[in-house]
């Protein structure tokens, strides 16, 4: 678990490579399961994945679905025991919380929201697994920081083409307004993309309204996990929180080298989780 940005699959293949061969991850990202927008979305690509087997990741069509939580629930929990049969580990990876929610808890009501709201449903700390929670966290100004390079990388890695391909085929359109519709990047980019502005000048402010406005709704968006994954530890949820600031701040200083930041992700988070899942494996 996770503020988006914090790591959460790159931790996840480590720990699956390297400790633990058994390893299947579930995707519990609600934006990352529909086909397509995989650098929009922060899909983690086939090359990274290093051959680890991935269930829910791009798997549903944008178009005719929504996976809600109780859908998850359901589809997960059966993926879950399909993966223990085989005498697998299953490790579910994700920031969305609504969905570990549904998966995990022993009753699932799908009427109740325990995150949203003025006055949220109680959070039951009944759970349907026994569970070791990893929550890998960052310290949110320097989460911000680095999640705003992040929508810099991402646009120079391709983010601008996908969205030009999505709305120029017209994809926008028959996409579900509440599935895939709302990754952060689509509704921020539609204006740029949809309205034609005859003057070059405009055009370069819509694209800069709309890439600022992209930052400014991943930083919101990771501060809201933050408070979910709070809401989750203050309900008794036993969540082991791993604070991966030091590796983040590495990332931001220019000139770092990326030796510095593999040696403190590999003591402070890859270590710290090994001991942690091992501890709760022995349990
Ligand atoms: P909610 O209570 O809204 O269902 P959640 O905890 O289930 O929240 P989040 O993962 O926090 O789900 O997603 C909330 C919103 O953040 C999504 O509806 C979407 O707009 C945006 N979002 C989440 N993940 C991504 C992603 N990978 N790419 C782009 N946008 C995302």
């Amino acid at each position: 678990m996770g503020p988006t940005g914090a790591g959460k699959s790159r931790l996840s293949i480590d720990l699956a490579t390297r400790f633990f061969n058994n390893a299947e991850i579930i995707n519990s990202d609600k934006m990352q399961v529909y086909r397509g927008l995989g650098i929009t979305t922060n899909k983690i690509t086939m090359q990274e994945q290093l051959g680890v087997p991935h269930h829910f990741l791009g798997e549903f069509d944008p178009i005719k679905s929504v996976v809600k939580p109780h859908d998850f629930r359901k589809l997960a929990s059966e993926t879950i025991s399909d993966i223990i049969s085989r005498r697998g580990l299953p490790l579910v990876v994700g920031g969305s919380n609504s969905f570990i929610y549904s998966l995990i808890t022993k009753r699932f009501d799908p009427q109740s929201d325990v995150f949203n709201g003025p006055d949220p449903d109680p959070v039951s700390s009944e759970l349907r697994y026994k569970c070791c929670f990893i929550w890998v966290d960052v310290c949110l100004p320097v989460l911000n920081q680095y999640l705003s390079k992040r929508v810099d990388e991402m646009l120079d890695s391709g983010m601008l083409e996908e969205l030009a391909e999505f709305f120029g085929s017209g994809e926008h359109l028959t996409v579900n307004r509440s599935g895939l519709g709302q990754a952060i990047g689509v509704p921020e980019f539609e204006g740029y993309f949809t309205t034609v502005e005859e003057d070059v000048v405009r055009q370069v402010e819509v694209y800069n309204d709309a890439v600022r406005r992209i930052k400014d709704n991943t930083c919101q968006l990771a501060k809201r996990q933050v408070g979910k994954i709070l809401r989750l530890k203050d309900a008794g949820w036993d969540l082991k929180r791993i604070d991966a600031t030091e590796a983040f701040r590495e990332v931001m200083t220019a000139d770092s080298g990326g030796g510095r930041v593999a040696e403190i992700w590999e003591k402070q988070v890859v270590e710290a989780s090994v001991k942690i899942v091992k501890q709760f494996l022995e349990e």
